[in-house]
């Protein structure tokens, strides 16, 4: 397939999704790239080589540029497709064992992903261990014919139906520098003393497990990058985590069902206006955060910020299209406007806090802003 140009490749993902939802293959959903977990359709998407879109042909990826992948990511969320399967792998699990992985951890790996078979959890946080997270307790100790992980990760999104998870983990006792003996590991959860335990949301909902690894053996390839090194690599995965239009379209579906009926006054118009801007200027920074990545200068900064913006915009829209559009909360409701807004409003409280909170946001972006 021939492909000249970002705008032409978005928009013949938008004409696919919009075939597809006609069709019945899914309904939009409200925070659809966490929630919507469909390996049927991540397999329907790595057909069309919509995974791993960067990543070069001989591992499984087109070639293409950051705003290839750009225009496809912001296609899926503005439709509400349920893409969570593969969202992880491929945002930043796949980048990571792209840019620290063995030749044979690529040739693997990410061909899996790119067919929208393989996915991903994010192994980071531990219970007392998340916003402080160089501070995880959970071990690798090195044996003759590996490593053994032993501790416990929790908030862990869709491990019980992920292939494999990359692990943080202290591989020597904090020192001095906390933030040196971590290292990063590729678990396969299949692997024997794994624990999958669920952990239930307020809409009873299931994407939340604590992982329990109780001796967990694994073999020397399953080391990511350098040992030691795992605080610098898992922070270049959450400027990956943290910069893309998922920070700030996670409510659209709702934002596009209010408008399709939205009744033209003065009033609604400004409203429309502001949330369109509002929309616009994130969109905006977030192409920053890709254009320097993509140059290679250090993009954690603006990671952070429009994670912060973003997500707090994400979370008002709700209430600015409740203005325009009164109507119930009602979950299992037909009208689809309804189903959206229940859905945005059980999901918001998380925004803010996934991916890295608030206030941890704003301390990175103190600090990298040399006023910390
Ligand atoms: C929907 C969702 C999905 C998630 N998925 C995953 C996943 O797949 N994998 C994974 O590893 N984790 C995941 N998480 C966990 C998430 O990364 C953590 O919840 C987050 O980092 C906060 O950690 P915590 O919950 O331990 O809160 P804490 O760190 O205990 O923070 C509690 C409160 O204290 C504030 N606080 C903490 N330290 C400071 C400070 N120094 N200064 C000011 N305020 C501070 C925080 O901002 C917060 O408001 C997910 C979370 C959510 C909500």
């Amino acid at each position: 397939v021939t492909v000249t140009s970002p705008t032409e490749l978005g928009l013949r993902v938008r004409r696919f999704l919009a075939r597809h939802r006609d069709s019945g293959t899914f309904i939009p959903g409200c925070d659809a790239w966490l929630s919507g977990f469909s390996p049927s359709f991540s397999a329907l998407l790595g057909e069309q080589g919509w995974i791993g879109v960067t990543w070069p042909v001989q591992y499984g990826g087109q070639g293409l540029e950051q705003r290839h992948r750009f225009a496809v990511t912001e296609e899926l969320l503005a439709a509400g497709a349920p893409v969570a399967a593969h969202w992880t792998a491929d945002r930043q699990s796949g980048p990571s064992i792209l840019q620290y992985g063995t030749e044979e951890q690529k040739r693997s790996i990410l061909p899996g992903i790119a067919a929208g078979r393989c996915f991903f959890a994010i192994g980071m946080s531990e219970p007392d261990s998340g916003s402080d997270l160089a501070s995880v307790r959970t071990t690798a100790k090195k044996t003759d014919s590996g490593w053994v992980l032993t501790g416990r990760k929790l908030w862990t999104s869709h491990a019980h139906h992920a292939h494999k998870m990359i692990a943080l983990c202290r591989t020597a006792p904090a020192g001095e520098d906390r933030h040196a003996g971590l290292s990063q590991f590729i678990v396969d959860l299949q692997s024997p003393g794994i624990t999958v335990n669920p952990v239930r949301l307020i809409d009873g909902g299931h994407h939340f497990n604590e992982v329990v690894l109780d001796d967990v053996p694994l073999p020397d390839q399953a080391l990511l990058g350098i040992e030691g090194q795992g605080w610098k690599q898992v922070t270049q995965e959450l400027t990956f985590e943290r910069g893309g239009p998922e920070r700030y379209m996670s409510t659209f579906p709702l934002v596009a069902a209010a408008l399709a009926r939205v009744t033209a006054s003065p009033a609604s118009r400004q409203a429309i206006g502001k949330i369109v801007a509002d929309l616009w200027s994130m969109r905006q920074l977030s192409l920053g955060v890709l254009a320097e990545s993509t140059a290679g200068r250090p993009a954690d900064r603006n990671a952070a910020i429009t994670k912060d913006l973003g997500t707090r915009l994400e979370q008002s829209l709700i209430d600015e299209v409740r203005q325009l559009v009164a109507t119930e909360a009602d979950p299992t409701a037909s009208d689809e406007y309804e189903r959206l807004l229940a859905e945005a409003i059980l999901h918001s409280p998380g925004f803010t806090i996934r991916g890295g909170t608030t206030e941890i946001l704003k301390g990175v972006i103190a600090k990298m802003s040399g006023l910390r």
